[in-house]
């Protein structure tokens, strides 16, 4: 995102207030995993990292307080707001909520519709420029047909038949004069409330991806689609070694284990992490911890290496991808690692925001040689599988 401080020129609103009654379950649409965060994480995700969306505000159901904190922990978000009854109501509430700092623009869009390019979201604000309105659309390909007692009746001609998408862009001022115009009508869209006040809408062509999760059919091809858009597949390994010195207790994992000595390095020398990390570097194919984390750098003396394990996740987030697996072997005499092994592992899951099913922690001994057999220090190797955009084969 661009300067949030800064007079805002464009912001994003995020309508999620909807029941998703047609996927069942307890828990709304835009709450449902996909891919190991609720697809409201997934769309908000598109906007915060666009460089020309200033803000989001998300419009939430009055009872999703729980859903919403969960989904959107960490993300620079305005405080939500709570939507109306309808759809219709939901966004004039997010419009009035930005009176006191009235954008030039404003993207409305749907929280379950994931799959919205930046390209797009380029494309919809240039629109702006030459008409208070534009919405992302598909052109209609099949046969339309209209029917009657169960017989078709008569053909519909396709030729200038849009389906209209989110996200729907629009000039703040016009919008929210033609919202509360229009409001207790029941339209359908945020292009038929500025239609209805006399405002042009520019259709933008958009893509069958940018499709709404609607049904549990959905959810399923959302999570295939999402899963074919990282499909480039690689495995990272790191190894590293720390010596043991005075000191009462060893870092590993991101847990400080009691033990009559500690691990000595530049950081915390939290040999685990820093295999990791270098496991991720590796399946990115960007360097390795020395390189990213300087020990010439004072910034890192004394570093938690869980600020490490951070940096990398986000560079692997950077390049569109994720963290599928990570496997972490400790090889020492002592501290015996099994008794901590579960906390070990949650602790890593943690600092990766993965489930504990895809984080792996063992130990082993050198049977008493080498320099771990002898306590002299700790080795640990570590291999990552993350998934990035296909596209980044090619780079
Ligand atoms: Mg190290």
């Amino acid at each position: 995102m661009a300067n949030p401080t800064a007079e805002p020129a464009c912001i994003a609103l995020i309508v999620a207030a909807g029941r998703g009654t047609r996927l069942g379950g307890p828990v709304p649409k835009q709450y449902r995993d996909l891919g190991g965060a609720p697809v409201l994480r997934r769309t908000l995700e598109i906007f915060a990292s666009h460089p020309r969306i200033d803000a989001i505000r998300v419009v939430t159901g009055a009872d999703d307080e729980t859903h919403y904190s969960a989904a959107t922990a960490g993300l620079a978000l305005l405080p939500p707001v709570v939507g109306g009854a309808t759809r219709q109501a939901s966004v004039l509430n997010g419009l009035e909520s930005l009176a006191a700092m009235p954008p030039a623009k404003v993207l409305i869009h749907d929280a379950a519709r994931p799959f919205a390019t930046a390209d797009l979201i380029d494309d919809l604000i240039a629109a702006l420029d030459d008409a208070p309105g534009a919405i992302a659309a598909v052109p209609v390909v099949d046969t339309l047909w209209r029917a009657a007692d169960g017989n078709l009746d008569a053909l519909v001609p396709r030729e200038h038949l849009w389906r209209a998408q989110t996200p729907q862009a629009f000039r703040y001022a016009d919008i929210l004069a033609a919202h509360r115009k229009a409001a207790g009508q029941a339209l359908t869209d945020d292009a038929a409330v500025l239609r209805a006040a006399g405002g042009i809408v520019a259709v933008v062509e958009a893509s069958e991806a940018n499709f709404k999760i609607t049904t549990e059919v959905d959810l399923m091809r959302a999570s295939v689609q999402r899963q074919s858009a990282q499909a480039d597949l690689r495995v990272g390994t790191g190894f590293d070694v720390h010596r043991l010195g005075p000191g009462d207790g060893v870092w590993l994992c991101g847990v400080k284990l009691p033990f009559d000595q500690a691990l000595v390095g530049h950081s915390d020398a939290d040999v685990a992490i820093h295999a990791l990390v270098d496991a991720i570097l590796g399946a990115l194919g960007d360097g390795d911890i020395g390189s990213h984390f300087p020990p010439s750098d004072m910034r890192w003396r004394g570093a938690a290496s869980s600020q490490f394990l951070r940096h990398a996740k986000s560079l692997v987030a950077a390049r569109g991808g994720a963290i599928r697996h990570v496997d972490v072997t400790i090889v020492c005499e002592r501290p015996k690692i099994g008794p901590h092994r579960a906390a070990l592992r949650t602790s890593l899951a943690q600092l990766l925001e993965l489930p504990e099913g895809r984080v792996s922690v063992k130990a082993t001994t050198t049977e008493g040689l080498g320099f771990t057999g002898r306590g002299e220090g700790i080795a640990a190797q570590a291999a990552a599988t993350i998934a990035l955009p296909f596209e980044s084969s090619f780079t």
